[in-house]
């Protein structure tokens, strides 16, 4: 680091990065076009005419099961981005995620926030640690990244590119970890469009609402023509 760059100084060129991607995400969206992962931006969206839907900071044994049921009654795949402590707790829901053929993904080991502003190697072992995580628990090693909070910088997407793994950002957001109400989160699942990636939460918190408005939405975009797609794992 250059002399006069201090931690303030990283933090506001992290949270001006940060600020750019939300405006990334928003061309996206009015462009309706998919990006692709790497060292330099996260993938916003999948190739094709596809949707991918992916669940965050889970698992959870209150809410994951239900979900996988959801999923599976409509014969969709889903891309679960996991937060390797709660693997090392419930390792047993990490292996029905995986037999049930949905890619995990890593979604760091505590989920520190603001993700971008740890110290280099503290984002390398909160990433390290998760994959090893999750290959004790399934045998498989993950080959997607998402950062907590979407909070990504340049150190972060250079240690994911270290680390092997492609960035993945999402293009719908409902906010459903703050409990927005079934209908305002169904509002915004109802939007999607092919090409996008959808973020939702099985974990952190009480995710009623969000399994209330899946149950809802998932059968309404199947009947749009939509097609559900898991986050390709060998981008
Ligand atoms: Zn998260």
């Amino acid at each position: 680091m250059n002399a006069g760059h201090g931690p303030l100084t990283t933090h506001l060129c992290a949270q001006a990065l940060h600020y750019l991607l939300f405006a990334y995400r928003g061309r996206q969206l009015l462009r309706r076009r998919p990006a692709r992962g790497g060292p330099r931006w996260p993938a916003f969206g999948v190739p094709g005419d596809g949707i991918a839907l992916t669940i965050d900071d889970g698992p959870h044994p209150r809410w994951t099961p239900p979900l996988l049921d959801l999923l599976d009654a409509h014969g969709i795949r889903a891309t679960f981005f996991l937060i390797g402590d709660r693997v090392r707790e419930h390792p047993e829901l990490a292996r029905r995620i995986m037999a049930a053929g949905h890619p995990i993904g890593n979604h760091s080991m505590t989920h520190p926030q603001p993700f971008a502003a740890l110290p280099r190697p503290a984002l390398r072992a909160e990433i390290d640690r998760t994959q090893r995580a999750i290959e004790d628990a399934t045998g498989v090693t993950p080959r997607l990244f998402r950062a907590p909070g979407g909070n990504w910088s340049p150190t972060v997407l250079r240690t994911t590119a270290d680390l092997g793994l492609t960035p993945v950002d999402w293009t719908v957001n409902p906010s459903d970890w703050r409990s927005p109400g079934v209908e305002r989160i169904t509002r915004t699942l109802s939007r999607t469009r092919p090409g996008q990636i959808i973020l939702c939460h099985d974990g952190g918190g009480d995710r009623s609402q969000t399994l209330a408005a899946l149950t809802q939405v998932i059968p309404r975009l199947i009947g749009q023509g939509l097609r559900f797609v898991t986050v390709a794992e060998d981008r």
